[in-house]
């Protein structure tokens, strides 16, 4: 399957919670999009991986996405390694996105970061005719960097993700199914670390959405400049 949108991500749960609408706006528009994720998410804290993938499952339905895979990276060790890079490279060939949403390069959490550098250098070598793996060669045209709570930085743009933005919070919660409590415990005791994070990240989704005008919104990073043909047609509010 070939597709027009690829969303990279460390863990099961990262695309959701950060680009999960524009990944749902796009497949609306008719786009065929996929989400690959590096590991497991077998270091979590709650839930095997078994029922991360049930999750997953749910989640991708709810987003529309066509593909979804597992690359078997090791959770918290995500590194881009040769090996790594290799088999990335491999799915890139399979799938040939035109444009690829990776996590925005400076981090918290090690495998954010390593996992930017890790879908860089995929994306590269798939382009490399000579490169020892199955597959025509082939390179993205496009990279976008999604961007997570804790960066400091200025997006590049504002994908308005309004009309998206309920049905993304089912995704984001279809994770926590493990973390709620069952009907005979009491509330208190369970901490709901997906709900902190999908609040938090519902306040960014407003704080961005704000920025452009509209409810809600999902910000993107791009190293380079973009070419504008029409600047009367361009979507930006000044005053
Ligand atoms: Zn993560």
């Amino acid at each position: 399957m070939h597709l027009d949108l690829l969303a990279i991500a460390a863990h099961p749960d990262d695309v959701e919670l950060t680009c999960g609408g524009t990944l749902l706006k796009m497949a609306q528009r008719g786009y065929k999009t996929g989400i690959l994720d590096l590991t497991a998410g077998e270091m979590g804290t709650r839930g095997t991986p078994e029922i991360r993938a049930r999750e997953a499952a749910k989640a991708t339905k709810l987003l529309a996405v066509k593909w979804r895979g597992t690359l078997g990276v090791p959770d918290s060790d995500v590194q881009a390694s040769r090996q790594h890079k290799l088999r990335l490279a491999a799915i890139i060939r399979k799938l040939r996105p035109k444009t690829v949403i990776l996590p925005y390069w400076e981090a918290r959490h090690p495998d954010h970061y390593h996992a930017s550098t890790l879908g860089y250098e995929g994306c590269f070598l798939a382009g490399l005719k000579r490169l020892p793996i199955e597959g025509e060669a082939y390179r993205p045209s496009k990279i976008l960097y999604c961007i997570s709570y804790y960066a400091e930085v200025r997006p590049s743009f504002v994908v308005d993700i309004t009309a998206q933005y309920q049905q993304r919070r089912k995704a984001i919660l279809a994770f926590g199914s493990q973390f709620r409590p069952g009907k005979t415990e009491k509330k208190s005791k369970v901490h709901l670390a997906i709900d902190r994070l999908e609040a938090e990240m519902n306040q960014q989704a407003r704080h961005y959405g704000q920025m452009i005008g509209v409810d809600y919104g999902e910000p993107f990073l791009q190293r380079e400049l973009m070419k504008v043909d029409d600047v009367v047609k361009m979507e930006v509010r000044s005053i």
